[in-house]
């Protein structure tokens, strides 16, 4: 009789833990795509992400599964604005972007991110004065929110040449933030014997900044924080600029984000895609007799 009464709390005991697991496992898992990929969401890669239109064939499915990936498991909520579809593939493109060397990263610090319809400020008013800020990751009762403009959101993969894009500088501020706290050292991407030299390197650069000296969008001397989501921008953006102009910076970046930038935006600009091209999904058909089908 003993014996059956402990089997049976044993029993008890061991479902209860099976079920913690499970539970930790659901927050610590994101789904993976069943679906295929939309047609009309790589036709927004194309047209809009020079990332994705440098990126080899089986790279882009990659990307595209990524992008997936982070649609359906990201909320994205608009304030005052429609979310559409451009949107979520623009932000889902932004937070794969920096991760993309690193397949099994997901963004388990973040569960959703709100579009205002532009910058908007500290009281997160979008009509009053001093708007000045078009993104920020929330802390306090904000933890796990991002918000993002999203003027700022379409500018960042509109103009391609100054150095600027909100929505990958607010990820990059997630990536940070991954190890625990956010100071401007990855410390989950950058080997422990960078961190020095790293921290050294930014001071240095943001002297520089203060200076009148630099190129770099002053903003990022700010302090380190600032200066690793200010400077990745650069780097996802202008990588062979910030190479010639800033070697040891890209280099170091190069390490971080385990990414040749500078040799892989081989494509200088993105653009509108015509019936005739080859599809960008890169079955060596036509758009027009693939992907761009009706
Ligand atoms: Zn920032
Ligand atoms: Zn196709």
């Amino acid at each position: 009789m003993e014996t059956i009464f402990a089997i049976l709390i044993i029993t008890v005991v061991l479902l209860i833990f099976i079920n913690i697991g499970k539970k930790i496992r659901k927050n610590n898992s994101w789904k993976k795509p069943i679906k295929p990929f939309s047609a009309s969401w790589r036709k927004t890669l194309f047209e809009n992400v020079i990332f994705y239109n440098n990126l080899d064939p089986d790279k882009k499915q990659q990307f595209e599964s990524k992008v997936h990936e982070f649609i359906i498991n990201c909320k994205i909520t608009g304030v005052e604005t429609e979310v559409d579809e451009k949107d979520r593939v623009l932000i889902a493109a932004s937070a794969v972007i920096p991760i993309f060397a690193f397949p099994k990263w997901h963004y388990y610090n973040l569960k959703e991110v709100i579009l205002y319809p532009r910058e908007f400020n500290r009281d997160f008013d979008t009509e009053g004065t001093k708007r000045s800020i078009a993104g920020m990751v929330g802390t306090g009762y904000m933890e796990g929110k991002m918000i993002l403009s999203k003027q700022a959101l379409h500018h960042g993969f509109k103009n391609e040449t100054d150095k600027k894009n909100t929505a990958i500088h607010e990820f990059v501020h997630l990536i940070d933030k991954a190890d625990g706290s956010i100071d401007g050292i990855p410390a989950l991407l950058l080997e422990k014997q960078y961190a020095l030299p790293w921290i050294d390197l930014i001071q240095k650069k943001i002297e520089e900044i203060y200076d009148g000296k630099s190129d770099i969008n002053p903003y990022g001397a700010t302090d380190s924080t600032e200066f690793f989501a200010v400077i990745s921008e650069y780097f996802f953006e202008r990588p062979k600029l910030l190479k010639q102009k800033h070697p040891k910076l890209y280099s170091l970046l190069e390490m971080i984000f385990d990414q040749k930038m500078a040799k892989k935006l081989k494509k200088p600009k993105s653009r509108e895609i015509n019936r005739n091209d080859p599809c960008p999904c890169g079955s060596n058909k036509k758009y027009k007799k693939c992907c761009g089908k009706n």
